[in-house]
């Protein structure tokens, strides 16, 4: 077991609806001895790839980009989530579905930071049917960058996500992927990996 299973294994919780809580650790308290060890595994995992940039998603993947792209040397860029319509032309835009408010959301990133001489890492905290990371990729493509890999803290592998991106064909790493979690028990099963 890596450190990070071990770690929600101690303070993870399943909340009914196919959600775990990680909160007190990762996405609204964060453990920042935590969030090295993380920075530090998904260099380690995608050293050899020439990565310009780590693009994320606001707001829980932010601080843990920031960890990855400290590792890199490079920028981290997020995607802002968007009410304003009047964007086109000076910001790459996405419509993005979210898992957890089951709502919509445009996310954009502005031209400025992202284009063709880029190469990118994408990170999130968690994967469950992957329209976050789908959104991202399709940013990053609309940017004429090269999407080199995606680094999931969490991925659910009971949900669709990892699948479908991993048939897509591109490298996703996943820390720790949780197979099966009880709301009753709180009982969570991890893949050996
Ligand atoms: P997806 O877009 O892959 O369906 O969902 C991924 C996004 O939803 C992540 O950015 C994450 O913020 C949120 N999310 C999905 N599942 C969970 C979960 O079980 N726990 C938490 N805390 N967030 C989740």
């Amino acid at each position: 077991m890596n450190f990070l299973e071990e770690r929600i294994l101690k303070d993870g919780i399943v909340k009914p609806g196919n959600v775990l809580k990680v909160d007190s650790f990762l996405n609204h308290q964060m453990d920042i001895g935590l969030m090295e060890q993380i920075g530090a595994e998904f260099k380690r995992r995608f050293a050899d790839k020439p990565v310009t940039k780590v693009l994320t998603i606001e707001a829980s993947g932010i601080g843990i980009a920031c960890f990855v792209a400290r590792e890199f040397g490079v920028p981290m860029v997020f995607a802002k989530k968007s009410k304003s319509i009047n964007i086109e032309g000076e910001m790459y835009v996405a419509e993005v579905e979210s898992f957890t408010h089951k709502n919509k959301n445009q996310v954009i990133v502005s031209k400025k930071f992202l284009g063709p001489e880029d190469h990118v890492l994408i990170i999130d905290d968690f994967l469950a049917n992957g329209c976050a990371l789908q959104g991202l990729i399709s940013i990053s493509e609309s940017a004429g960058a090269t999407v080199e890999g995606l680094g999931i803290v969490i991925e659910k592998g009971f949900q669709i996500g990892g699948t479908v991106i991993r048939n897509l064909g591109y490298d996703l790493e996943s820390l720790a992927i949780v197979d099966a979690m009880d709301p009753e028990t709180g009982t969570i099963t991890f893949r050996e990996q």
